[in-house]
C-alpha cells in the first residue's frame, strides 16, 4: 500500500509519499509561500532534490502540481494517480471531539470545520487540503490525524484551567495539548530502543523545534503537556513565550493600548528567545551570538534551558518518577550544547550525560552515562510515519 501524507500550513503544504510495504519514504516536498509571489516548490526523490519557482496560488493548486511532480517521467515515482491507495491528513486541532485518527467522511470534514473556533489559524488550512484533495481524487480514501488526539488521558483535574468554570462550560477552554503525533512516535520508539515495553515507562518526550512541547508519557499514555488551550503555552519557544503570568497580558494592553490582534501577534512571533534576545528566533544564530559574548543571547539561553528543566522536572511529579527523557524536533535533535545545558540543571536528579555521545546531530542515539539515574535520548521525530500508519490501519479495514 502507498500513502501519501498530507500537511497544510496556513502558507505552506508538505507531503510525503511512502510504500507501507517496507515503511520508504518514494518521495517528499514541501510548498512554501503559497498564495505569495516567491513561492516555490522542492521535490525530493531519492536524495535528489529539485527546486522549482513556481507561482502556487492555493493549496488546490499545489496539490496538483504535486501530483504531476511524483508522476513526472523524469523525477516521479508512480505512473497513475491509482498506485496512491489513501491519504493521511495531519490536523493541528481535533478539540475534545476526536480522541482518535478517523476516515474522513463528510460528516467528519462538518466536524472539523467546527473545530475552526478553537483553531483558527491552524485548522483552516488543513481543511482546504481535504477538500482539495477530495475534489482532485474523488473516492480515494483519506483519514484524519489530530495532534491534540494523543493527550486525550490527561486527567480532567490536569486539563483545567483555574478559572470560573463556566469558561470552559461555554467555550470549551480547557488544556488540549498539541504535537502528539510525535510525542507518541517518540515515546513509543524510545521503549523499543531501551528493549522495554512502553506500558512500562516513565517517559519525558521533549519536543524542541520552533513550536516547542514537553509530554509526560507514563505506561503509553499522555498524562500531562505544556502547550495548552493553544499553542502558545508552556516552555517558551523560538518566537512565542510560552507560560506567563497571566496579568503581563492585561499590563502590556493598557499600557501599550494594544488590540487582542496584537497582543496574539506579540506573544507568538516576537517573544521567546527572539524576544529576549533581540537577535533572531533561530537557536543557530542564538548560539552564535552567545558564544560570541552577546549578552542577551546568553540570557535568552540560559532561560530558555532552565525552563525546559523545570519542566522536566515537574513532570517527575505528573509521573512519580522518570525513567528516560528524549529529545526530538530541530533543537532536540540538533542542538548539542543545549541539550548539555537543560540537563546540567538536572543533576540533582541524577542525570548524567556523554558530552562524545552528546556530540551529535539527528541521530538516534543514547547520550547518558551508564550510570545516568535516568536514561536520556535521541530520537529523531516521524510524524508522517504515524499519519501513514494509522491511514493504513484504518484503509485495511474498509
Ligand atoms: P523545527 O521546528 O523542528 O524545524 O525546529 C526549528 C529549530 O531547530 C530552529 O530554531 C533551528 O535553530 C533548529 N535547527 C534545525 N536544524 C538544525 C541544525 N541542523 N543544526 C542546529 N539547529 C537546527
Amino acid at each position: 500500500m502507498k500513502v501519501l501524507v498530507i500537511n497544510c500550513g496556513s502558507s505552506s503544504l508538505k507531503y510525503q509519499l511512502i510504500d507501507m510495504e517496507n515503511e520508504q519514504v518514494l518521495a517528499k516536498g514541501n510548498y512554501e509561500r503559497i498564495g505569495q509571489k516567491n513561492s516555490f516548490v522542492t521535490h525530493k526523490v531519492a536524495g535528489e532534490k529539485y527546486v522549482i519557482e513556481h507561482p502556487v496560488s492555493s493549496h488546490k493548486e499545489a496539490f496538483e502540481i504535486m501530483l504531476e511532480q511524483l508522476q513526472h517521467k523524469d523525477y516521479g515515482v508512480i505512473k497513475d494517480l491509482n498506485e496512491i491507495n489513501a491519504i493521511g491528513h495531519r490536523i493541528p486541532h481535533g478539540t475534545d471531539m476526536f480522541d482518535k485518527s478517523v476516515l474522513i467522511t463528510d460528516e467528519v470534514i462538518a466536524e472539523i470545520e467546527k473545530t475552526t473556533e478553537l483553531a483558527p489559524i491552524h485548522n483552516p488550512p488543513t481543511i482546504n487540503g481535504i477538500k482539495a484533495c477530495k475534489e482532485i481524487m474523488p473516492g480515494k480514501p483519506m483519514v484524519a490525524v489530530f495532534d491534540t488526539a494523543f493527550h486525550h488521558t490527561i486527567p480532567e483535574e490536569r486539563y483545567i484551567y483555574p478559572v470560573p468554570y463556566k469558561y470552559y462550560e461555554k467555550y470549551k477552554m480547557r488544556k488540549y495539548g498539541f504535537h502528539g503525533t510525535s510525542h507518541r512516535y517518540v515515546s513509543a520508539r524510545v521503549a523499543e530502543l531501551v528493549g522495554k515495553p512502553v506500558t512500562e515507562l516513565k517517559t519525558i518526550v521533549c519536543h524542541l523545534g520552533q513550536g516547542a512541547s514537553l509530554c509526560a508519557v507514563l505506561n503509553g499514555e499522555s498524562v500531562d503537556t505544556s502547550m495548552g488551550f493553544t499553542p502558545v503555552a508552556g516552555i517558551p519557544m523560538c518566537a512565542r513565550s510560552g507560560d506567563l503570568d497571566p496579568s503581563i497580558v492585561t499590563f502590556l494592553m493598557r499600557k501599550e493600548g494594544l488590540t487582542p490582534d496584537e497582543i496574539d501577534t506579540i506573544l507568538n512571533k516576537e517573544s521567546g528567545v527572539l524576544g529576549i534576545s533581540g537577535i533572531s528566533p533561530d537557536f543557530r544564530d542564538i548560539e552564535k551570538a552567545a558564544d560570541e559574548g552577546n549578552e542577551r543571547a546568553v540570557l535568552a539561553r540560559k532561560s530558555y534551558c532552565y525552563l525546559v528543566a523545570q519542566y522536566i522536572a515537574k513532570y517527575g511529579v505528573s509521573m512519580n518518577g522518570i525513567d528516560v527523557i528524549a529529545f526530538t524536533a530541530g533543537i532536540g535533535e540538533n542542538q548539542i550544547n543545549i541539550r548539555k545545558m537543560i540537563c546540567e540543571n538536572l543533576e540533582w536528579l541524577g542525570v548524567k550525560i556523554d558530552l562524545e555521545k552528546n556530540n551529535c546531530r539527528g541521530e538516534e542515539v543514547e547520550i547518558s552515562t551508564p550510570d545516568s539515574k535516568i536514561k536520556v535520548w535521541i530520537v529523531p521525530t516521524n510524524e508522517e510515519l504515524v499519519i501513514a500508519r494509522d491511514t493504513k490501519q484504518i484503509v485495511e479495514k474498509l
